[in-house]
């Protein structure tokens, strides 16, 4: 009898982005002549930058001829990209990272949700709230947690991300052996410094405990201070992975490419206590399971470190950066507490009540979408996500609909 793997059935069904959707389209056909501005889901909206566009053109030309023709790559990337990668990303900012420590793959989600699996069943996890779901859901189905009660899985380390944290999480009391830290942080748009990063190294090494640093928002960092890897800390390549995607950087979430840093001298653990490297669990169970990412989107993403390419990529962000302070500007005008929105494209948003009942109003009274912070985990109760990734046209027209809407409340 085939049996299912029933950790699945404690997933919570995430009605999250169906409930928006849903709620948007009775609106709309309520009143079918109003137009809706959506700040709501992380999606770039920008196309792929020129050098981007024609490098992916010229790679798609060299697999029409026999002679420039390749099959299958590298699972783990080519060396053109991993070396960029490593020069410009990490040691350019004095951070140790070398082109083999960095495998290439077609997402950072996949990356997040996959990693899990080289560790033991029986560890414990420590997750932020609010949260991107990938981590947790991930871990579920792994069979790390138990059932699903008062609103969360049972043997999880929940780490709240509160007004009393900063909108950062906090070092756990409990012991966690792998902790999820996204910085700057999706959905609150928080950021790290250096100071607070340390800690995390500093309890990683003394409970022998591994962090998966999240970067997937790190070119939206401007403030000079603010650290752009977790590699930058002393000691942090004993005890971190870290995560890095093209997807917001230079609009790659239809294209896909993104990385994983895995540094040789991560160690992990046998149950008799014996360290073992990572780097070749990792290397096994991607070369077993993927086979790369295809050749022209690895030059599409070699691009972007060309001399066009970084301006090209600087002025996309620097577009949707700008969308942001504006956000952040009306919104705090309106007498609104917002985080975020100056180093990332979310400005989380406190809407002084319930976080449906604020998405209704932005809804209605100012036809603009938005995403309920409670659907990110039970401290995001109260706050809404607004996302800058639109045209700045309908961003400034958003706020001033928001702005006559509460007004006139
Ligand atoms: C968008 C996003 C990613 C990137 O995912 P891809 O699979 O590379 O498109 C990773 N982490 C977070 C927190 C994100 O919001």
């Amino acid at each position: 009898m085939i049996r299912i793997n029933e950790h699945y059935l404690k997933l919570q069904a995430s009605y999250l982005f169906a409930d928006i959707a849903k709620r948007v389209a009775a609106f709309q056909k309520d009143h079918p002549g109003k137009e809706v501005i959506k700040l709501g889901i992380g999606d770039v909206t920008r196309p792929l930058p020129a050098a981007c566009i024609q490098a992916f053109h010229q790679a798609v030309d060299e697999m029409a001829e026999a002679a420039t023709f390749r099959g299958y790559g590298p699972e783990q990337g080519y060396d053109f990209l991993r070396e960029k990668i490593a020069r410009e990303d990490f040691q350019a900012r004095g951070a140790d990272v070398s082109a083999d420590e960095i495998f290439i793959s077609d997402g950072a989600k996949c990356d997040n949700g996959n990693l899990q699996e080289i560790f033991a069943t029986d560890i414990t996890v420590a997750i932020p709230d609010p949260v991107y779901p990938v981590y947790l859901d991930t871990n579920v189905m792994a069979g790390r947690t138990g059932d699903f009660t008062d609103g969360r899985y049972q043997g999880v380390v929940y780490m709240d991300c509160t007004r009393q944290t900063g909108f950062v999480p906090t070092i756990p009391k409990a012991k966690a052996d792998l902790v999820y830290l996204c910085f700057p942080n999706n959905p609150t748009g928080g950021t790290i410094t250096k100071a607070q990063l340390k800690q995390w190294v500093e309890y990683a090494r003394t409970n022998k405990a591994i962090l998966l640093f999240d970067a997937a928002y790190e070119t939206f960092i401007r403030d000079d201070r603010l650290p752009h890897s977790i590699f930058e800390v002393d000691g942090a390549r004993d005890v971190a992975i870290e995560f890095r995607s093209f997807s917001k950087t230079a609009g790659f979430t239809g294209t896909r490419c993104a990385y994983t840093v895995v540094p040789k001298s991560c160690m992990a653990y046998t149950a008799a206590g014996e360290p073992r490297p990572v780097h070749p669990l990792w290397n096994r169970r991607h070369t077993t399971k993927f086979n790369g990412v295809s050749y022209p989107v690895q030059r599409a993403a070699e691009a972007v470190y060309s001399p066009e390419g970084r301006t090209q990529c600087r002025q996309l962000i620097d577009d949707y950066l700008r969308n942001a302070a504006l956000i952040r500007k009306e919104m705090t005008a309106l007498g609104y507490e917002c985080i975020g929105g100056d180093n990332s494209p979310y400005i989380w948003v406190d809407g002084k009540m319930d976080s449906w009942k604020f998405f209704d109003f932005l809804l209605e009274k100012a036809n603009v979408v938005c995403t309920p912070g409670v659907g990110f985990g039970r401290c995001g109760a109260g706050f809404v996500r607004i996302s800058a990734f639109n045209d700045y046209e309908n961003v400034q027209k958003a706020m001033e609909r928001i702005r006559k809407a509460i007004t006139a409340a």
